[in-house]
């Protein structure tokens, strides 16, 4: 968030200076792209009602927390940010939200200096009820039982810290349950963004200079199934007819969303990005059942191979967690064969954490850390290769490049984004920020290719 100028000298009619100070709120996000989108359409809330943008490390009148619980850590963190901001400011208003608040809102109530709490509903209140706090309020615990929610919550995005590329909210919750995940009680059931809504902001967004939309949501792999009249495939199709977006790209989805006809349909959409994050966790059908994910190795390998055969330079990467409770040597072993099989363009890589409140956090058969350690180095070795692989193919190959910002690895050069992920930079200026080229990729260096500019 930009940091805005916090005086402001108001005149009043007679034309007398009138020194009236700003309000300012600070924001600490944590956690995932969900709710870094959050915090933005928060932000602009308080920005309407007249406050301005701080940093995080200022003396704020307002703090938010926007809170991750995804592992025991994310909540330690969570707490400290707390701690943090009170510290800063023992006047302030500290307010707590997003999925720890959400699913342990009497914990963070008492952590000392909280005033309040917002779970993963009732956002657009806030400035409300910060006013009942201005007025005398000490505590509000606004949480509600998120597993009743029906809707999907509208908060609106029109700018982004990045200056090209938004990331665009469409899906809220979760109803997989996998055994690990605390996700679908911080976030309740699935529900799915109105169209017209996400093609409405999605026309502002483009209004606004950005050329590249990032579809994220919670489970994004669901959207439609509550509203039953769209699906994924719908709405991408209707952001593609959107005049100057040129590029539309998918978070993390599932291998049951690829079927033929959604390749089919993605193939005739130049726009839409052929960077699939198809989320795997494990190359081992026992680990998979234990984890509770719906799929097996072999619907999964199917997927892959509808893209590969429809979608030309697909880049498909993806999750792996090592050490899920159970998981023996030889599992571990079929995940790295089945790994090195799908020849990912990258894999993310997580140790297993257990998290209170979760079916997989109470089985007996803990992996050691030691253990994990070692399967997580092996399997990032294999990433770190495979990612080799796949960037090798395409020296001397041209592509279209969407410049954002200034290289911090090659001074005097801009750095972008081809369609399937890869990084480039080439010589030039902050002039090229925003524009798409087309770029000769001469080599490459750990993940980072060097290229001439052509047209
Ligand atoms: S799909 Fe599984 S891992 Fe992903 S949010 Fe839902 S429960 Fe969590």
């Amino acid at each position: 968030m930009e940091k805005n100028n916090i005086e402001n000298i108001d005149q009043n009619p007679n034309g007398e200076g009138l020194n009236s100070r700003k309000k300012t709120v600070s924001f600490h996000t944590l956690g995932c792209k969900v709710n870094q989108y959050e915090s933005e359409a928060v932000s602009a809330l308080f920005e309407k009602a007249g406050y301005a943008i701080a940093s995080f490390d200022e003396n704020s009148d307002v703090y938010i927390i926007n809170t991750c619980t995804v592992t025991n850590l994310s909540d330690r963190k969570s707490r400290q940010a707390i701690r943090k901001a009170k510290k800063q400011n023992p006047d302030s208003i500290v307010a707590v939200m997003g999925c720890y608040s959400q699913t342990a809102p009497d914990e963070v109530l008492k952590i000392p200096g909280v005033n309040l709490v917002i779970g993963t509903k009732d956002r657009n209140r806030i400035l409300e009820y910060v006013d009942r706090l201005e007025a005398g309020e000490c505590r509000i615990n606004a949480v509600d039982n998120i597993m009743a929610s029906r809707s999907f919550e509208e908060l609106k995005v029109n700018t982004y810290k990045e200056r090209t590329r938004a990331y665009l909210k469409i899906q809220e919750g979760c109803s997989q349950f996998c055994s690990y995940c605390i996700i679908p009680y911080a976030r309740g059931p699935i529900r799915s963004r109105n169209p017209q809504d996400i093609i409405a902001e999605v026309r502002e967004l483009s209004k606004n200079g950005y050329t590249e939309i990032v579809l994220t949501g919670i489970h994004l792999a669901s959207y439609g199934r509550d509203l039953k009249t769209t699906s994924l495939l719908e709405i991408i199709k209707s952001l593609n007819e959107i005049e100057g977006i040129q590029r539309i790209r998918l978070g993390s989805i599932e291998p049951t969303t690829i079927t033929e006809e959604f390749v089919k349909a993605a193939g005739e959409m130049p726009r839409l990005c052929p960077h699939y994050h198809l989320s795997l966790q494990s190359g081992c059908d026992r680990t998979l059942k234990a984890m509770n994910r719906k799929y097996t190795c072999e619907d999964y390998k199917k997927s892959v191979d509808l893209l590969k055969a429809f979608i030309p330079d697909v880049a498909i990467t993806t999750d792996i967690m090592v050490g899920f409770p159970g998981e023996t040597e030889e599992d571990f072993a079929h995940s790295l064969e089945f790994a090195e099989k799908i020849g990912f363009a990258k894999i993310h890589v997580f140790k297993y954490s257990p998290r209170k409140g979760t079916p997989a956090a109470e089985a007996a058969e803990q992996v050691a850390p030691e253990v994990k350690e070692v399967r997580s180095e092996k399997m990032l070795a294999l990433s770190d290769s495979l990612e080799e692989q796949y960037l090798c193919n395409y020296i001397n190959r041209e592509m279209e490049v969407l410049f954002e910002q200034e290289s911090g690895e090659k001074k005097g050069s801009m750095e972008g984004l081809t369609k399937n992920y890869m990084r480039v930079a080439a010589e030039g200026g902050p002039e090229l920020s925003g524009k798409l080229l087309g770029t000769k990729l001469k080599k490459v260096k750990g993940s980072l290719f060097e290229g001439d500019i052509l047209w």
